[in-house]
């Protein structure tokens, strides 16, 4: 029941800090209330963990403070992520916008490299266990669990209640999204328990809900785009990717993208997406090929006229839209000229992002001040660690959040491997 190192939370920076703290020789025990570890990780990047990017520097993070990122990157240069996991034995490929993906696009190969080498270096993974408290007391930690039941199983496991020690301990146990796979607000009261003060946690790269009906009708509907963000007259922000439309309103990684500004925004005004569906022609040229096609299709109902355009969804929409009836006969040049319009700028008002459930990362969280840069080291409790979401830093989507928590906890098993803190 004794480890020099205990982490709280199985997911990207405790596995990572696990891996680098028993590196060291460190006797390791990593807690994790799920029953399999990286659980979310496991959710990321839609099954294929966008594990890191190529573009990494302090301005993808959230609130801007250069100042702590340029130390934390000093200490760990973002190439060296790739270069962990490359000999942790994962290949990885470069997708879109510097994005990494692991060359199976495969998030479960992630989770298991790590958890290989955590298992060669002999550390104990203890899952289906919850902490509850943790108490200083001189120069060691208490840490309180409780044993969960399995999902699948009704009644209260065997075992009860036990206490760990440790003369360090990293609190590594996530933001509080995606509630159903692990996400709980639990880190943050352990953390004010030990004196951090937490900025309040909120969600952020969530979908987006939109106030018109049509969505309903896209719901599943996939499409790149140029999605530009307005208050109805001027550009707010721009991004090109894939939209995903939702029965509620739209996600996918353009939105995503997007949602942070949406909702700063909405606090001053009302806010539209508008989708770009044919953002390869300029206006006219798009212009031009309808009605050229309009020539081809003469006399043809307007359903044969729009085939092979695009998603039939979105050509249905666009179609109501402009006022066209999908089997009716083929509309004068006014009216396509509509439809082209609509293709070319599909507008929704957004009314509001999605809560915890549905958000991609916390914002908010243990505040910086309290935390050093290089090590991830409390500097109000000798021995204690602060590492990934539970910080009150999140990063833009495109692989920044995963790059902090390995980060974060690579740099923190290191330290506490070496024991430097006590
Ligand atoms: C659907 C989804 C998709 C995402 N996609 C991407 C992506 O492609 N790229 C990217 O960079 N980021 C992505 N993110 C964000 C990224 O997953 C998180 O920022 C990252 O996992 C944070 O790492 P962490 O170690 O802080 O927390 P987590 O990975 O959440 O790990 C915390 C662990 O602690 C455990 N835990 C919590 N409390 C306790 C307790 N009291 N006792 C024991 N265990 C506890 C939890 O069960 C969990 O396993 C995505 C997030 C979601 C929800």
């Amino acid at each position: 029941m004794t480890y020099d190192i205990i982490i709280i939370g199985g997911g990207a920076s405790g596995l990572a800090a696990g891996c680098a703290a028993a590196e060291t020789g460190a006797d390791v025990l990593i807690i994790e209330k799920n029953h399999v570890p990286g659980r979310k990780i496991l959710s990321t990047g839609a099954g294929k963990c966008n594990f890191s990017n190529f573009q990494v520097s302090p301005e993808h993070y959230h609130p801007q403070n250069p100042a702590f990122l340029n130390q934390t990157f000093k200490a760990l240069p973002p190439a060296e992520i790739a270069a962990f996991f490359s000999n942790l034995g994962l290949l990885y490929t470069r997708g879109e916008h510097g994005r990494l993906f692991p060359r199976s696009m495969k998030a479960q190969d992630v989770v298991n490299v790590l958890v290989n080498r955590l298992g060669a270096l002999g550390a104990t993974l203890l899952t289906l266990t919850e902490v509850l408290t943790i108490k200083k007391e001189s120069n060691s930690f208490l840490v309180e669990t409780v044993k969960v039941a399995p999902k699948w199983e009704k009644k209260a496991p065997a075992g009860g209640k036990n206490i760990y020690r440790a003369g360090r301990v990293i609190l590594a146990a996530g933001g509080a999204t995606y509630p159903q796979i692990g996400g709980s607000l639990k880190g943050y009261d352990l953390l004010e328990s030990f004196g951090h003060s937490v900025t309040a946690p909120r969600p952020a790269i969530a979908p987006l809900k939109t106030k018109e009906k049509i969505v309903r009708e896209l719901d599943g509907v996939r499409l790149e785009a140029l999605v530009r963000l307005t208050d109805g007259k001027d550009k707010l922000a721009e991004t090109t990717g894939e939209l995903l439309f939702t029965g509620y309103g739209i996600s996918g990684p353009a939105a995503l993208d997007l949602s942070r500004s949406a909702v700063e925004a909405l606090a001053e005004g009302p806010v539209f997406a508008e989708a770009d569906f044919f953002m390869d022609f300029p206006a006219q040229k798009f212009e031009a090929l309808l009605f050229e096609r309009v020539k081809s299709f003469s006399g043809r109902p307007f359903s044969h006229f729009a085939c092979g355009l695009l998603n039939e969804k979105i050509l249905r929409a666009a179609a109501e839209l402009a006022g066209i009836a999908w089997q009716g006969t083929l509309p004068g040049v006014d009216k396509i000229s509509k439809f082209g319009e609509r293709l070319k700028c599909f507008r929704l008002e957004i009314t509001g992002a999605t809560g915890f459930e549905d958000a991609m990362v916390t914002v908010g969280g243990c505040a910086l001040t309290g935390i050093d840069p290089s090590t991830f080291a409390s500097k109000k409790v000798k021995g204690l660690y602060v590492t990934g979401e539970l910080l009150d830093i999140d990063g833009d989507s495109g692989g920044y959040n995963l790059h902090l928590a390995w980060t974060s906890g690579i740099l923190a098993g290191r330290d506490a491997g070496r024991g430097n803190s006590v």
